[in-house]
């Protein structure tokens, strides 16, 4: 029979659940001392699903002072034996930070997860329960193990993960663990002064100089230390075009950013300040947001720009109305031939990294999203109303939102995209992609 575990930080109902899911039938505990006294195992039935159930909860009745430990211990050796992972969370207190806790060890097992909003008996925890969305495990299922409501849905999750592939794992979701380079592409036109700035943050031209450098067309990536950060300039076009066939740059310049984009955390788009918002550059600066990478926008060859103010604002104008979709991204100007705000702009691209990286707080989100409903509610479209219920942010990197709704599918685009810049204005995410879905409650 597959090992179903059951895991959540204490008073979630994992025991009532695993009660319920045991029913009548005797819980075999295990009475050897230390950590196997903490569960419970029995043979369960949800319908006709069999299954092993593995309850973690005898820990809650456990000192103070030992149960952090104890806990971490014993639902690290659950999952471990687990086929499948029974997520429970508290659908009327929504996501705790513990709650996030144990949710980043079961998103590093890989296996396949049920997530399960607890207490949602007669609908009272229906916005806990979308705030579990956050997790990323998946659709959470409402239930109330003391009322016994929400089984059949439990069934159907359970026998979806019954043979299941593991959830996507999410390798860019950050963990306390020690955190790898950020890594940089630089991206744009030919010559716009990409190798030359590459080189100036490298320090030394060792890379980039001859056509018989050893630059390799794959994989090509510079570590570097910027004042104390770690970075990684990873494959990109300015560090490769000296061995290249010069004739086919210009072709190549959009698709060959690509490649670069999608090594990279951060993509500096870097424009020849003269001759700024060519078509190619915002072909290439779309690429980066709906690849949806962090953005930043170098002028490079200020040092040739005369009337620097008015410029400033002329390009500033430019950058918000042609590139739209990620308005108020940081543009920088600077001279890569001489150093010029090259510092600027990495002070920009560190702080792109952390918009990118930004978690809003759904509590925040929806009073924001009262407030937009108060004042700027959607349009009734041919007599279909339109209903926004609860809004969350269910990832980062780039900020991804999720509303949850009825008949959202005939809202206008302009009205999509009012949002999407209220989010952005509302909690500060200049420049960053922004994502936004939309669901139907159950
Ligand atoms: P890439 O094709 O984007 O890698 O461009 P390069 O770095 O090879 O630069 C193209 C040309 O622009 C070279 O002649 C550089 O010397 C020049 N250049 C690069 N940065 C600057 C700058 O900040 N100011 C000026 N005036 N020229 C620059």
């Amino acid at each position: 029979l597959p090992v179903v575990a059951i895991i959540g930080r204490p008073n979630v109902g994992k025991s009532t659940l695993f009660n319920r899911l045991v029913g009548r039938r005797i819980a075999l505990v295990d009475d050897r001392p230390g950590v196997t006294r903490d569960r419970r195992e029995g043979e369960a039935t949800v319908g006709d699903l069999e299954f092993i159930a593995i309850d973690t909860a005898g820990l809650e009745d456990a000192e103070e002072a030992t149960l952090a430990g104890r806990m971490r211990a014993q639902t690290m050796s659950a999952v471990e034996g687990a086929d499948i992972i029974l997520f429970v969370m508290d659908a009327r207190v929504g996501i705790t930070p513990e709650d996030e806790y144990f949710a980043g060890i079961v998103r590093k097992a890989g296996k396949p997860v049920v997530l399960v909003a607890n207490k949602a008996e007669g609908h009272g925890g229906t916005a806990g329960a979308y705030d579990a969305f956050r997790l990323g495990l998946g659709d959470p299922v409402p239930l109330s193990a003391e009322h016994n409501e929400g089984f059949v849905d439990l069934y159907q999750a359970l026998n979806a993960a019954i043979g299941h592939e593991p959830p996507e794992e999410d390798e860019d979701e950050e963990d306390d663990g020690p955190r790898g380079p950020l890594s940089i592409a630089v991206v744009g036109r030919p010559n716009a002064g990409k190798s030359t700035l590459i080189n100036r943050l490298v320090g030394e031209d060792r890379l980039l100089t001859g056509p018989e450098a050893g630059i390799t067309r794959d994989s090509i990536a510079v570590d570097l230390v910027w004042r104390g950060r770690d970075i990684r300039l990873v494959d990109t076009a300015g560090m490769r075009r000296k061995a290249r066939i010069q004739d086919k740059l210009e072709k190549l310049a959009v698709s060959d950013s690509l490649r670069s984009i999608q090594f990279a955390e951060v993509v500096v788009v870097m424009l020849d300040a003269t001759i700024p918002f060519e078509k190619q550059d915002l072909q290439i600066a779309d690429l980066v947001s709906r690849e949806g990478r962090a953005l930043v926008i170098a002028l490079n060859k200020w040092d040739l720009v005369e009337e620097r103010a008015g410029a400033m604002k002329r390009h500033r104008e430019a950058a918000d109305r042609l590139l739209a979709q990620v308005r108020g991204m940081p543009l920088v100007p600077i001279s890569a031939a001489t150093g010029e705000g090259v510092d600027r702009l990495m002070e920009a691209v560190l702080q792109a990294h952390e918009v990118w990286n930004r978690r809003v707080p759904t509590a925040r989100i929806n009073r924001w999203l009262e407030g937009v409903l108060e004042h700027h509610p959607p349009p009734a479209v041919r007599g279909a109303r339109v209903k926004l219920r609860y809004m969350t942010q269910t990832k980062a990197r780039p900020p991804t939102f999720v509303l949850f709704g009825t008949r959202t599918s005939v809202l206008p685009e302009s009205y999509v995209r009012y949002l999407v810049n209220g989010l952005r204005e509302a909690f500060e995410l200049p420049g960053t992609p922004i994502r936004l879905t939309f669901r139907e409650p159950k």
